[in-house]
């Protein structure tokens, strides 16, 4: 059988097929599962317990005076019950999860068991230093393969996800403005209208003021509004970039574009939640950036998602080294230790992040992958990622419309050009979910219109990789085709199309029990 879809139904659904309903409300083995209030009753509980004879009772008078109002289920009523959601969730152990910018590779079970090794996994942060010196020497060494990696003298391991990173690098650059006693005049910093959100995000939270830089035709920054922007050069913070950008391209002119904030007096922060597609082959401290953070849980393959907590460390510049946050670990006579006060060697720091060291089930992790594949494995993950991204590109592009012209780094990015009037890009995004693939991200940048994001990451094999290009061809097919069935899609889903913002704007956190006497009366 070819791998093209040339021939397919319209509708890979038998007429009819596509609304069965099952009396259960189960489909094939996928068990409908109701929450846990519904199946659960509060007079049944798991465990049978005779009352305990001849104990005092010693709760004072604070004991309850009614039920807790808790669910009570049997032991395999509660096994069975978060067995069936779990069935619900996509994971990155299911199945290719193509999210442009998320970077959703194999989270490698070694990264697990060293992570749950005890000397790491059962130690306290509060802890004396001197017992936990494996512990402080894991976290240096991190820090100096990111600083290798990157190029930069300094990183701030605290920060506990990428957008925190930002923080960190926009508050050591509003510190530096401090020191330089041009904080208050200096307050715009520029940012590609291709950004990240949290970019503008962040910058705001900073107190600084935001100027967007348009994109050219190439999907890169657009240089001549970029030097415009820098004709008054006295109030630029500095500018926020992504490379590989969020289109998935390589930003050409980085380096013109660092001279041309240095000049200006400002501060290069570069997002580096793409860093997967570069890494052991371009060292940002090369290209004049001040300030990375760096996604351990992208790049480096920790969970994340619903997966796990984040961790971004964010390199800085001799520029900016001086105003990282404390805690940072040092290594001197007395061995490994945090330096926690902002005096004496941090007394230039903008303050703390976090409550202590950073996310250390994450540094396990990512230290682990970076040894277990060495600085050149480290580079083939780029280049395959970056293959496996053009694969996909070259597969698709004859239906669907890449959004910009040539090679793409480690996404690839196409705009709803090609679809018929009437289907839009969430339409395609749900008919994946049939094909039983999660959707890639869209929308996103906002600089391409009906924008579809695809990041296969490396870790995927060209067989998986050809199968969602089947599937993803079928239904570009039909959108080309104006195939209206695509607009009932998800037909086999456990949820249809949810009204995503009547859920973000009022969302139902709270179960109410149904009122007895209006069930009586039914
Ligand atoms: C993921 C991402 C971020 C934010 O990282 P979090 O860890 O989710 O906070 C910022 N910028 C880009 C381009 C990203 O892809």
């Amino acid at each position: 059988m070819g791998m093209q879809s040339i021939g397919r139904p319209t509708s890979p659904f038998p007429a009819g097929v596509s609304d069965a309903e099952t009396v259960s409300g189960s489909k094939g083995l996928l068990q409908n599962e109701g929450l846990i209030f519904e199946i659960g009753c509060p007079n049944k509980t798991g465990v049978d317990l005779p009352a305990p004879e001849g104990k005092k009772n010693r709760l004072g008078g604070v004991a309850r005076k009614q039920g807790s109002g808790l669910p009570g289920l049997s032991e395999p009523e509660a096994v069975r019950h978060y067995m069936r959601l779990s069935q619900k969730n996509y994971a990155i152990d299911l199945g290719l999860f193509p999210l442009g910018s998320c970077t959703m590779k194999h989270n490698p079970r070694l990264n697990e068991k060293t992570a749950r090794m005890p000397g790491f996994a059962d130690i306290h942060p509060l802890q004396p230093q001197r017992t936990v010196q494996g512990a402080l020497e894991l976290i240096d060494e991190l820090a100096t393969w990111l600083k290798t990696l990157t190029g930069m003298p300094a990183v701030a391991m605290s920060p506990k996800a990428g957008a925190h990173g930002e923080l960190c690098g926009m508050l050591a650059i509003r510190q530096a403005l401090i020191a330089r006693g041009e904080a208050e005049t200096r307050k715009r910093v520029l940012v590609p209208a291709s950004a990240h959100g949290t970019n503008p995000a962040t910058a705001i939270q900073c107190g600084f003021i935001v100027d967007e830089i348009k994109a050219d035709a190439r999907g890169r920054v657009d240089m001549d509004d970029l030097k415009s922007k820098l004709e008054t050069t006295d109030d630029v913070a500095g500018i926020m970039l992504t490379n590989p950008n969020t289109c998935g391209l390589f930003e050409t002119d980085i380096k013109e574009i660092a001279e041309l904030i240095h000049a200006a007096g400002g501060y290069f922060y570069c997002d580096g939640a793409n860093f997967n597609a570069i890494q052991g082959r371009v060292r940002p401290g090369d290209l004049g950036v001040d300030a990375m953070h760096i996604n351990l849980h992208k790049t480096f393959s920790t969970p994340h998602g619903g997966g796990g907590p984040g961790s971004g460390p964010t390199v800085l510049s001799d520029a900016l080294a001086p105003f990282a946050p404390v805690p940072f670990v040092v290594n001197d006579d007395d061995g490994f230790r945090l330096i926690e006060e902002t005096d004496g060697a941090a007394s230039q720091a903008f303050g703390r992040m976090v409550a202590f060291h950073g996310q250390m089930g994450m540094f396990v992790r990512a230290l682990t992958y970076m040894l277990s594949h060495g600085a050149d494995g480290l580079k083939q993950v780029a280049e395959d990622a970056v293959l496996n991204a053009n694969y996909i590109q070259a597969r698709l592009k004859h239906v669907m419309t890449p959004a910009f012209d040539g090679y793409c780094m480690h996404e690839a990015l196409f705009s709803d050009a090609f679809t018929a009037e009437g289907i839009e890009t969430i339409d395609i995004a749900k008919a994946m979910l049939d094909e039983g693939y999660h959707p890639m991200t869209m929308y996103f940048p906002l600089v391409v219109h009906g924008a579809m994001l695809i990041e296969p990451t490396e870790t995927e094999s060209k067989q998986e990789l050809d199968r969602f290009c089947d599937s993803l061809l079928s239904i570009a097919e039909r959108a080309a085709a104006g195939d209206e069935t695509l607009k009932g899609a998800p037909y086999l889903a456990p949820m249809k199309r949810l009204d995503e913002t009547q859920a973000a704007r009022k969302p139902v956190l709270k179960w109410t029990a149904p009122d007895p006497d209006a069930l009586a009366a039914e």
